[in-house]
């Protein structure tokens, strides 16, 4: 609710009380007319606006207020707070309904980003150092996208990177730079700079397609990264892969 609404609703609520005020005042004492009668017609007016007024802009400013907040809940609970990328919900549905508008471009891309050995950061350096490690990797994922693209953490140790309108090779670039961003990250959690990285899976799509399988699609290439020795990313396209139910365990 921005200020000239605020302005808007009390200019109106308070005309509304001047003519409700002023009907009434008809209804109540006939004929009006004479120098009483116009006493009472400014009465009837002048009230409302001395009291209508002031209501209605302590109204608007609490509307206002509430709905500030009701907006910035809103974006709290669609955040994960540690890197403040999306969070896995609010990432799925943002695409689901990318993929359902049927304005948008048909192509683009799903990238699945799993940090690689994240278990012995956090059992070498700690807990903490890992967040800090997982808020790096996020930032570097962010300093290679565009707007517009949209980045989502989908819980633990893993981020999802949705790229709308790219191709297949386009995406693999994509992929390619965020692994090298993180990998020569500055990370340095005891006095050494140590090397993160990440391994990426990604489905790239040119057709009508869902969430659901490129997302099945992009692991099975994450689960492909793993085993071929982490740190590298392999985009494929979507209509070309056929979908095996292959669940990552690497
Ligand atoms: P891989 O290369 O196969 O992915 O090995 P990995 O060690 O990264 O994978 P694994 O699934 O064995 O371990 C993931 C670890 O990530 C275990 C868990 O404690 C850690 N982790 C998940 N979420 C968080 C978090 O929010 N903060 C920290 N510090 N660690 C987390
Ligand atoms: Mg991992
Ligand atoms: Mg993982």
């Amino acid at each position: 609710m921005a200020w000239s609404s605020v302005g808007r609703w009390t200019l109106f609520g308070t005309l509304a009380c001047v003519a409700a005020s002023i009907s009434f005042t008809m209804l109540a004492f006939g004929d009006i007319d004479g120098e009483l009668g116009q006493r009472v017609l400014v009465s009837a007016t002048a009230l409302p606006i001395i009291i209508g007024a002031p209501l209605f802009f302590l109204f608007s400013l609490k509307l206002r207020g509430l709905t500030m907040a009701n907006a910035r809940l809103g974006r709290v609970a669609r955040t994960d707070s540690l890197t403040a990328c999306l969070n896995r919900g609010a990432f799925t549905s943002r695409i689901d309904s990318w993929l359902r508008d049927p304005t948008t471009a048909r192509s683009g891309a799903l990238l699945m980003i799993d940090a690689d050995h994240f278990k012995a950061i956090n059992d070498v350096y700690g807990h903490d150092v890992g967040d800090e490690a997982l808020t790096i990797i996020a930032r570097s994922i962010r300093s290679i996208l565009r707007n517009g693209d949209i980045v989502g953490r989908m819980g633990g140790e893993e981020f999802g990177v949705f790229l709308p309108g790219v191709s297949q090779h386009q995406a693999q670039l994509v992929a390619e730079r965020i692994r090298a961003a993180v990998n020569s990250a500055s990370f340095v959690p005891d006095g050494q700079q140590r090397s993160l990285s990440v391994s990426i899976g990604g489905a790239a799509f040119v057709e009508d397609t869902s969430f659901t399988r490129l997302f099945r699609i992009a692991d099975q290439r994450l689960y492909g990264a793993k085993h071929a020795g982490r740190n590298r990313a392999t985009v494929v396209q979507v209509e070309d892969h056929p979908t095996i139910n292959l669940r990552r365990s690497a």
